[in-house]
């Protein structure tokens, strides 16, 4: 048995055990031969994971906030114009950053829920264009996945920059940079990749390197500048130690082996298992008589599920209750919906066990909550979802 309640949030998330393993080995220089190796190797899966067989890898010791913070203090210059495409409280976030670095920033979003189509982004584009478009592939606040290859499509021949915060989406969701034509994309290894919080993951492409390098103004962050981390990034992948700040060693050596997993899975397979997922949460959610934060199943993520909690639930309440049952969920984070909803992770290497371990004890929480579920109703509803048709 656990000694304590699976993490299903949308991240931190549960690490395999090999993942565990290699992070809990006693730490090793950062000029070890294993961890040059295992650094460079990570550098190189990190290109496959994002699809970006000609972008430069960085992997940088903070939290996914800082592969944001990278993003724009190192391509954004003062009154740059730049445009955010919101769905949620990371889209205000990545907005924040873009303005503490000077750039002058518009948002096209849509109702809570919602997310603009391409052709609004296009037409945003038009009307002013912006050196930097961001746009953020799964909200974890709403739970809405952004049409990211729609808005690539779009944007194509506008010569904007494109950032995709793909925290909540990468290793989960369909995420491919150079066929999509994405100039920079990040995530943490806390969300879909399964390991500790701790490593920011970004992957930047030609365009974007080329604009980072004519820069007329220096990067306005040190510790984020890609001019220090670039002479780090290519001596590791060509099997040198080189130092700038001391690398998050353990958290490295377990990036290795969590990423040579997920190839190993797929990437296909590993997106297909997502999407079977949260079609199966998703059904639970609506046996269960509950809404969910996305307009519609087209626009919901794979990675997480969002439900609207039902009258006179308390969402802090119920997730006491569903973590009672053995599992953690988490409670809102929109600012207009926060008492709303909780969410539910289901990414990383989630099983359809643990799926409807959760849900059982959603069930168990609500019925706990005083709201009427029929017992295993959710349950049954996931399993027939999960069968092979
Ligand atoms: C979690 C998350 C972030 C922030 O990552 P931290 O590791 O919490 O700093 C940014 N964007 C999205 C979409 C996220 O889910």
């Amino acid at each position: 048995m656990l000694s304590r309640p699976l993490v299903m949030i949308p991240g931190p998330v549960e690490v395999e055990p090999d993942v565990l393993a290699a992070h809990a080995a006693p730490p090793r220089s950062h000029l070890d031969p294993a961890v040059i190796a295992a650094f460079g190797r990570a550098l190189g899966q990190l290109r496959a994971l994002l699809g970006a067989p000609d972008g430069q890898p960085f992997v940088l010791a903070g939290s996914g906030t800082l592969a944001m913070d990278a993003a724009a203090a190192n391509l954004v210059e003062r009154g740059d114009r730049a445009l955010v495409v919101n769905t949620g409280y990371f889209g205000d976030r990545f907005g924040a950053i873009l303005e503490r670095y000077g750039a002058d920033v518009r948002h096209v979003g849509a109702p809570v829920g919602g997310a603009p189509a391409p052709e609004e982004v296009a037409r945003a584009a038009a009307a002013a264009p912006p050196r930097v478009v961001t746009v953020t592939q799964v909200d974890t606040s709403t739970g809405v996945r952004a049409d990211v290859r729609g808005i690539a499509a779009a944007l194509a021949g506008s010569g904007a920059l494109l950032v995709v915060d793909g925290v909540c989406s990468a290793a989960g969701e369909d995420l491919r940079m150079q066929e999509w034509g994405l100039d920079v994309a990040f995530t943490a290894s806390q969300k879909a990749v399964g390991v500790p919080p701790g490593l920011a993951l970004l992957v930047a492409r030609p365009r974007a390197m080329e604009a980072f390098r004519a820069r007329r103004s220096p990067v306005p962050s040190y510790y984020a500048d890609w001019t220090n981390w670039l002479p780090v990034m290519e001596a590791y992948e060509a099997g040198r130690p080189a130092y700038f700040g001391t690398p998050a060693v353990n958290l490295v050596m377990a990036l290795d082996v969590a990423l040579a997993g997920i190839l190993r899975e797929g990437l296909d397979a590993r997106v297909a298992r997502h999407a079977a997922l949260a079609r199966a949460c998703r059904a639970a959610v609506r046996a269960l008589g509950l809404g969910q934060v996305p307009l519609s199943d087209a626009v919901a993520a794979h990675t997480m599920t969002a439900p609207r909690v039902p009258p006179g639930v308390e969402p802090a309440a119920l997730c006491a209750r569903v973590r009672d049952g053995g599992a953690v969920i988490a409670g809102g984070l929109h600012p207009a919906i926060r008492n709303a909803y909780v969410r539910i992770g289901h990414m990383g290497g989630t099983t359809p066990g643990e799926l409807l371990a959760t849900l059982g004890a959603l069930e168990s929480g609500l019925a706990a909550c005083g709201h009427a579920v029929e017992p295993g109703a959710a349950l049954a509803a996931a399993a027939r979802a999960l069968s092979p048709a």
